[in-house]
């Protein structure tokens, strides 16, 4: 295998980007959508549709967030298995979240007649499998195999003919699908941009004031709103949510192979702790073939790198790998009970919140998409409540609320006690981020490649907890709530809102 790669996900490096306009000054709108993700862009469609007037405030580019960086599966199932929501929270709750993501997957591929959008959208089968090398795990393929005949699945325990891995156990569930995720929401934008649903990229939005009317600031201008629909991912800025959230950091990879691409399929190969993701995909510069996997609690992992070494051994134990062509990493929020969190804002009367899809966001932010618009027009929903975040689930929740808080807890202690990687700066070599404490002030200092030190405050913005440096990334990236900032201090994702500190230069030694 070559090293030559690009380190950019698949997506962004193949398709071209629309331009949509920065807001100019201060507008006045029904509904403000805080993110031009899937999330976001499904809800404006459907509000602006219903004759809201819409504002999208996106702080980069349409679908530059974890949408364009995901992997592009849309299945019924759930990263943490249907038979987890079958014991947390019974079957009714399994049947609402195999129903409301069916009904997702059905929206997407409507949106994709109704505007042509060409992103290569396929129905495909969905497979959970085990090989004989990880046959210990073949008994939760098999509890999901019966929790997925329960919920009416399309459902068969035998793999097709072709199959790329020798199979232990396996579930195959017919119809579910796959797409180019940054093309269909490049699509969706380009198809509702109008008089009465405007999207404003490089809009980066400060603050948000839950009201009558809700206050939007951006730094070009105030957006009044009667509702807010907060589309970021984890929410930006100080919600309850975020203490009932593990942050994940998961690592993916296209690949060239010397043969044929395995036919069309979401192929998830259960081994011990997790299961791989591995999908093909052609376009115009080829075949490709993704894997997606070894995920780890963002900001708790010391060498990164490891990850994608890991990704590159399991493709080459599996296929005939010719090259690596993208690598990238991507977050997801994973909820303590194992069911997003959508609806209104517990502590907020018209603010709206979508967040904890683990890595099952594509379909969660376009079932997202339909409660929230129903909450704001004011309809029944026959799911909402089983995703509401004012839901109380302590049995359900409280293994993962314990392990996330006791994380939380421990990185704010340990890292105030124990803190600081070096004592001088000369101490930072080259490619090394370090916390380092000068003159009293709590330091992260990343050396560049040209030997160049960019100093931020290590203290994140977030909640005050000290940022690890993440290596594969060149990022600093907070244990507690998953924010991260590039090296310069800029916040990249997660809930802080502002940038780390800047120390006196003189500390830019
Ligand atoms: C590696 C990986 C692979 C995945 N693969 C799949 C998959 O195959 N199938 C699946 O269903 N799910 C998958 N997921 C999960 C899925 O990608 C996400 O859950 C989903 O894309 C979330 O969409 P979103 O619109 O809510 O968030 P995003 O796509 O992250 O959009 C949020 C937007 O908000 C913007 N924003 C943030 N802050 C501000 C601000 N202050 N002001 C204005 N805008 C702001 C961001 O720039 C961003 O564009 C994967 C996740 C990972 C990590």
């Amino acid at each position: 295998m070559t090293a030559d790669h690009i380190t950019q996900a698949l997506w962004s490096a193949t398709t071209a980007f629309k331009t949509f306009p920065q807001l100019q000054g201060d507008i006045e709108v029904d509904v403000a959508v805080v993110g031009a993700g899937i999330t976001g862009l499904s809800t404006a469609y459907l509000l602006a549709k219903a004759g809201k007037r819409v504002a999208v405030l996106e702080a980069l580019k349409v679908g530059s967030g974890t949408t364009g960086s995901s992997t592009g599966n849309l299945y019924a199932p759930i990263d943490e298995r249907l038979s987890s929501i079958e014991s947390k929270h019974g079957e009714g709750a399994m049947r609402a979240v195999t129903d409301s993501r069916t009904a997702a997957i059905n929206f997407i591929e409507e949106r994709v007649r109704e505007f042509n959008i060409d992103c290569e959208f396929n129905r495909v089968p969905w497979y959970l499998f085990t090989t004989p090398d990880s046959s210990d795990q073949s008994k939760q393929v098999e509890k999901e195999l019966d929790a997925a005949r329960k919920a009416n699945l399309p459902v068969s325990p035998e793999p097709p003919a072709g199959f790329p891995y020798q199979v232990d156990a396996i579930v195959n569930i017919a119809h579910q699908a796959q797409f180019n995720p940054l093309k269909y929401v490049q699509g969706l934008a380009s198809a509702i941009e109008s008089d009465n649903c405007r999207i404003y990229e490089g809009t980066k939005v400060m603050d948000v004031e839950d009201g009558e009317p809700c206050v939007v600031k951006t730094q070009q201008g105030t957006v009044r709103a009667k509702q807010v629909v907060m589309a970021t991912h984890s929410p930006k800025g100080i919600y309850a949510v975020h203490t009932a959230m593990e942050p994940y950091r998961e690592y993916a990879m296209a690949v060239r192979l010397k043969g044929e691409l395995p036919s069309g399929g979401v192929y998830w190969h259960v081994v011990k702790g997790q299961h791989h993701s591995v999908r093909p995909y052609s376009n115009a510069q080829g075949n490709f073939l993704l894997v997606l996997g070894e995920p780890h609690v963002v900001g708790h992992k010391e060498h990164n790198e490891e990850c994608f070494l890991r990704l590159e051994e399991y493709m080459t134990k599996h296929f005939d790998v010719d090259h690596i062509v993208y690598k990238w990493a991507a977050q997801n929020y994973k909820p303590a009970d194992n069911l997003p969190y959508i609806g209104t804002s517990p502590t907020q009367h018209n603010t709206y919140i979508a967040t904890g899809f683990a890595a099952d966001g594509l379909t969660w932010g376009t079932v997202s998409a339909m409660i929230i618009q129903d909450l704001i027009l004011g309809k029944e929903n026959e799911w909402a409540s089983y995703f509401s975040p004012t839901r109380f689930t302590p049995a359900a929740s409280a293994p993962k609320f314990l392990k996330e808080n006791f994380h939380v807890a421990t990185h704010l202690i340990k890292d105030y006690l124990f803190y600081g990687d070096v004592d001088q700066l000369k101490d930072v070599k080259v490619g090394e981020g370090k916390t380092i404490e000068i003159d009293d002030e709590k330091l992260a200092a990343y050396r560049d490649e040209e030997g160049k030190l960019h100093v931020v405050s290590s203290i994140c913005t977030h909640m005050g907890c000290v940022v690890h440096f993440n290596n594969a990334e060149k990022s600093w990236d907070c244990p507690c709530h998953g924010s991260r900032f590039s090296v310069e201090g800029e916040v990249l994702e997660g809930p802080a809102i502002h940038n780390l500190a800047k120390p006196d230069t003189t500390k830019n030694d």
